[in-house]
């Protein structure tokens, strides 16, 4: 089968790759659609311990199986005996694993193999732009189930990438007012402004922070660090009001420095949010579904053989696109 290789940093080869068999409670999907992550740009870029050459990134999918059936999968593979998989948190599994991360092949190839229990059925009408978000929205829908906000929110959004477009969209489902989302990018605060930010903030300069201070106002109840680097992390906590939550998600920065004195004497909550359980998944795709968040406007797609191509860009020259597809054979 033809599989996108990551091979050495910033590169990734179309090879030809041996087509796993699926082993006894395993299903093959044939990929339709793989969507690329942010994780996957970071194991591009060589910035991920988990993600080593050469390896076939990707856990974002919509495909078929063999008799026709439309699909997506959950990607992280949960043990389903350890206390937490007892306990209904899967993600936090003692010995999960992830398409496309350290041993295990991911999406950007023809096939997949994983067991059957990962896979949801999906109908013929919901078109696989949107199928291939399901992952990344089990995400949020996960952060918002942990953080548990108070009915009519205000809420503000560090980063608009992904996630934090995803978040805005959720949001919007559950109650959430006066949404503040913030980032360094104009051209992505505008698309924020079209999915239904009430206002937004770039805050690259001293006049942006004193408008993020102006805007906040006496600051957000709950405010989502979608970014991961260090200033949005602070960002975070500064948008905050006392007695108010940080959920924590974006990953990009493993340390960064806080202001503690300061968070500990407003009272913060902090909440740190790692991937999704699959009754999150479940709900995301419910989501997608009945059409309530839907971004496949904001979504571009590129065959699987100018992979390259559609790494770079992403990574390096996003535009408006807020979700890379890889086409790997004609979808629906
Ligand atoms: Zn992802
Ligand atoms: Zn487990």
């Amino acid at each position: 089968m033809k599989a996108l290789v990551y091979t050495e940093p910033g590169r990734v080869t179309l090879e030809e790759r041996p087509r796993l068999k699926p082993e006894s409670g395993e299903v093959e999907i044939s990929i339709e659609l793989a969507g690329v992550c942010g994780s996957d740009i970071s194991g591009f870029l060589g910035h991920s311990a988990r993600r080593k050459p050469p390896l076939v990134l990707g856990h974002e999918l919509a495909g078929r199986l063999s008799d026709g059936r439309r699909v997506v999968a959950n990607p992280l593979i949960a043990c389903g005996h350890c206390v937490y998989c007892l306990a209904g948190a899967q993600n936090l599994c003692e010995s999960w694993r992830l398409l496309g991360m350290d041993q295990t092949p991911g999406t950007f190839a023809e096939y997949v193999t994983l067991p059957a229990g990962q896979i949801h059925e999906i109908p013929e009408e919901l078109p696989s732009a949107r199928t291939v978000l399901c992952e990344p929205l089990a995400n949020i829908v996960h952060l918002f189930r942990i953080s548990a906000p108070a009915p009519f929110f205000r809420l503000a959004i560090v980063g608009g990438g992904t996630m934090g477009a995803l978040a805005l969209l959720a949001s919007q489902r559950i109650g959430a007012r006066d949404v503040l989302v913030v980032d360094v990018s104009d051209q992505r605060l505008e698309t924020a402004m079209k999915l239904g930010a009430a206002a937004t903030v770039n805050t690259c300069s001293p006049e942006g922070l004193a408008e993020t201070r102006r805007v906040a106002g006496r600051g957000y109840d709950l405010v989502v660090d979608a970014s991961g680097s260090g200033p949005a992390r602070q960002a975070a906590f500064d948008l905050c009001r006392p007695g108010g939550c940080v959920v924590l998600l974006g990953m990009a920065a493993q340390r960064s420095e806080l202001d503690f004195v300061t968070s500990i004497r407003k009272e913060h909550r902090a909440v740190m949010s790692f991937a999704y359980t699959p009754a999150d998944f479940r709900r995301a795709l419910d989501l997608l579904i009945a059409g309530e968040v839907d971004l496949s406007r904001w979504t571009e797609q590129l065959p699987l053989d100018r992979g390259q191509e559609a790494m770079e860009r992403i990574a390096h020259r996003p535009g408006t696109t807020l979700k890379m597809l890889l086409e790997v054979a004609p979808s629906r």
